[in-house]
């Protein structure tokens, strides 16, 4: 759970390296992995080759995939995976004869990576699409689905939705979206009905669903995958951050053996990626250990348990002048303030008390390993707290 710094203080950390070391730092089971994987081999291309780990990580993963995702493309990055999740959209459209749908439909304040691709479906403003113009994909943005987990299907935002895709329906291949959770675009959940909705809309007009777990995928909301919350499966699926349990870049796109058989069949014969790392042995040994050591670990139980204790430790932040909300969803616990935070002033504050934090615009925010204790936990909710207050006031002096 820590971090050392030069000087020997040591920090908890709160972040999960970007969300993605589920099992804390230095698992002696995932070190082990990495190390046997090297006795055998650390590399080898994935092209006209295959290789028993990669073979075995694919397996688990459509196993522990909602139904039907049963074709998985092994990429080295989150960013990565959403690239593959777009070709492979593009491509199916036009086996099916439809080389004009070329568009996706999205909504606002998504985060999809920083690759060109990936940036032009996240939010047109957080993503600065504007420094970019005339460069990106125009795609289609609907509103952001309104907030909170619990609000049910809201009804404007539905009939808009509807809309937006029956107008677009000729041009479009797919809808692409985080569920439930919109992670780097503003830490903000909303209801799995959402999500539900766009499964119903992309059926009525032909275009696929793809989901981005990157960020909730492996239990971070409370369930495997976030899209469970909303009982519905989509066509295609990308995965990536705690795939390895944050030792090495992994990620991959799942999709339907529909998807997957189209673009086989259509023109070009196979989907057009093929990246030098694909499937690299490493990482997919560490990553086969990371999915066992989850479920060895009683992992419901942790991030249920990791839910208590932020919404106990956030409560009081509530309170507090500056603070416009507070909201936990499994183990996120989001701190919104009516300003942006003052970075450096926030991390003095919660080194001063122990903790690693790393918050943007508004937010202070916790996404920590799922192994941190109920002790810990109230360090860093704690530490969350002074950071928040003391944004408040030095923003008020
Ligand atoms: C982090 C993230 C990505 C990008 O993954 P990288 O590995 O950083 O390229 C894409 N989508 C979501 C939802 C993410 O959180």
């Amino acid at each position: 759970m820590r971090l050392r710094l030069a000087d020997g203080r040591e920090l908890i950390d709160g972040m999960a390296s970007w969300w993605c070391a589920i099992h804390g730092y230095r698992n002696p089971a995932l070190d082990d992995a990495v190390r046997g994987q090297l006795e055998r081999v650390a590399h080898v291309m994935f092209g006209g080759l295959t290789h028993e780990p990669a073979v075995r990580l694919a397996c688990r993963l459509s196993q522990l995939a909602p139904e039907g995702l049963e074709r998985v493309f092994l990429a080295d990055s989150g960013s990565v995976s959403v690239e593959v999740a777009l070709k492979l959209c593009l491509q199916y459209q036009r086996a099916l004869g439809h080389a004009g749908r070329t568009r996706l439909l999205t909504v606002r304040g998504g985060y999809h990576g920083d690759t060109a691709g990936a940036m032009a479906v996240c939010d047109p403003i957080g993503g600065m699409h504007s420094l970019f113009a005339g460069a990106l994909p125009e795609h289609v943005f609907a509103e952001r689905p309104p907030d909170g987990f619990d609000a049910g299907l809201d009804e404007s935002w539905s009939a808009s939705v509807q809309e937006l895709a029956s107008a677009h329906a000729h041009e479009l291949a797919a809808v692409i979206v985080e569920p439930v959770v919109q992670g780097a675009g503003g830490m903000r959940f909303h209801a799995p009905e959402c999500v539900a909705l766009l499964r119903r809309v992309c059926d009525e007009h032909g275009l696929l669903l793809v989901l981005d777990e990157i960020a909730t995928g492996f239990g971070r909301t409370g369930a495997m995958f976030a899209c469970e919350h909303a009982g519905v499966a989509p066509d295609v699926m990308c995965v990536g951050k705690a795939l390895t349990g944050g030792y090495v870049s992994l990620a991959a796109t799942l999709c339907t053996p529909a998807v997957a058989d189209a673009v086989s069949g259509g023109e070009g014969g196979g989907l057009m990626h093929g990246p030098t790392f694909m499937g690299n042995p490493l990482a997919c040994a560490v990553a086969l250990e990371s999915l066992a050591l989850l479920e060895r670990s009683n992992w419901r139980a942790r991030v249920r348990a990791v839910e208590r204790g932020l919404n106990t430790g956030l409560a009081g932040a509530r309170e507090l002048p500056g603070v416009a909300d507070v909201r936990v969803l499994g183990a996120i616990g989001v701190v919104q303030l009516d300003r942006h935070v003052d970075v450096a002033l926030a991390t003095e504050v919660a080194v001063a008390h122990g903790v690693w934090l790393r918050p943007f615009r508004d937010l202070i925010y916790a996404m920590p390993p799922y192994v941190i204790d109920a002790g810990e936990l109230s360090v860093l909710t704690h530490a969350m707290v002074q950071a928040a207050r003391a944004c408040a006031i030095g923003a008020s002096r």
